[in-house]
């Protein structure tokens, strides 16, 4: 078991030497609703509390953490084992408090202007450790609470579907979170959308669009070669038909590269059917794509023109830019880098 959180209720029994069911359920909701460590849980007798500690360790060992935004940005580099490493933000807003999860150690998807798609692929994470990203987050955010989480760290959480759709059910059974304000971001894998489809929850999904022109597209994102836009346009056309819930496309602003005309047009006409939303992001630098982020006059422009043709946009403002936890900056720290061999 890699972390404490990846047992469900009816496993900490067995686990933690025959407990009582009222036991399993005092530890269960220690961990989960009251956010406790163990020597944290005084409803628990001492020894109980010392086996939680040693039977069902923690998974994420602090590496670096960092603050940023007069402190209302927060972002952790987790060591999972000696050869992976995760992030995981915490960004503070007035009117709510959102933490982006990672789903895998890396990603295999290789989007050209994206750090983690750079880095390459190591491991999917389990249940308790996409859990556990949450619950440090949560943790650090008291007296607040976290009202919104986004699974758009690293990794692609479709190509993971199982941990964590797992994880989604324990944030919203356990935890309490509204399903309204979980929200999947994928690159587009056509599968997974037509089982989110599937899916009771009245979970958000964004699709990480980028272009609505095949052959860019390709570029940008390598798995259109596989899951091209008419295919994705159907998975979605059928997910927001089945469920009525909303549906957001993701369009990070590259210069020259998809903020033309021709792009605006392009996006109007794959949207307008789809009713999405769209959600333009300021390209955020990384080390390995040279081509800049586009002007804020020509995001401004961008943005207006969408909206004047009906399309409901709004700019996501980059936070946590300048300590890289901005959207697709997270990358494993340098001494994690390389793959397992
Ligand atoms: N793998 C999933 C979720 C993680 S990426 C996905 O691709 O949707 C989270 C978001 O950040 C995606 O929309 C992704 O396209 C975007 N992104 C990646 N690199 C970026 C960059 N350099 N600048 C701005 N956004 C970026
Ligand atoms: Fe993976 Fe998403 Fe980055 Fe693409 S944008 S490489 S899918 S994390």
């Amino acid at each position: 078991m890699a972390s404490r959180y990846d047992a469900e209720i009816d496993d900490l029994s067995g686990l933690l030497g025959d407990l009582p069911a009222y036991r399993s359920r005092q530890v269960f909701e220690g961990l989960h609703k009251n956010l406790a460590s163990p020597q944290e849980m005084t409803n628990l007798p001492q020894d109980l509390r010392d086996l939680l500690e040693t039977a069902l360790p923690s998974a994420l060992r602090e590496v670096e953490k960092t603050v940023t935004d007069d402190g209302e940005t927060t972002k952790w580099a987790f060591a999972l084992d000696e050869k992976s490493a995760i992030e995981t933000v915490l960004m503070n807003y007035r009117q709510r408090v959102t933490v982006c999860v990672s789903t895998q150690a890396g990603c295999a998807m290789g989007c050209t202007f994206c750090a983690t798609g750079q880095g390459g692929f190591f491991r999917h994470l389990t249940v308790g450790e996409i859990v556990e990203q949450y619950i440090v987050a949560a943790r650090e955010a008291q007296p607040r609470r976290v009202t919104n989480i986004v699974f758009m760290g690293m990794g692609e959480p479709m190509a993971n579907y199982d941990n964590m759709m797992a994880a989604v059910n324990r944030l919203h059974h356990a935890i309490g979170i509204s399903a309204r304000k979980i929200t999947i971001s994928t690159v587009g894998i056509v599968p997974g959308i037509r089982r989110l489809t599937q899916e009771p929850l009245q979970l958000n999904l964004a699709v990480s669009l980028h272009s609505a022109n095949d052959v860019r597209r390709n570029e940008l994102v390598p798995m259109n070669k596989r899951y091209p836009l008419s295919a994705l346009g159907d998975a979605c056309m059928e997910y927001v038909e089945t469920t009525n819930r909303r549906l957001s496309f993701e369009w990070a602003l590259i210069d020259g590269v998809n903020d033309t005309d021709r792009d605006i047009k392009e996006l109007v006409a794959y949207a307008r059917p789809l009713k999405a939303h769209v959600n333009l992001i300021p390209l955020n630098p990384t080390p390995g794509y040279l081509v800049r982020g586009t002007s804020k006059e020509r995001v401004q422009e961008f943005f207006s023109a969408l909206n004047e043709q009906g399309i409901m946009t709004t700019v996501r403002n980059t936070r946590g830019s300048e300590i890289a936890a901005a959207c697709g900056q997270l990358a494993v720290p340098v001494s994690f880098s390389r793959p397992p061999v």
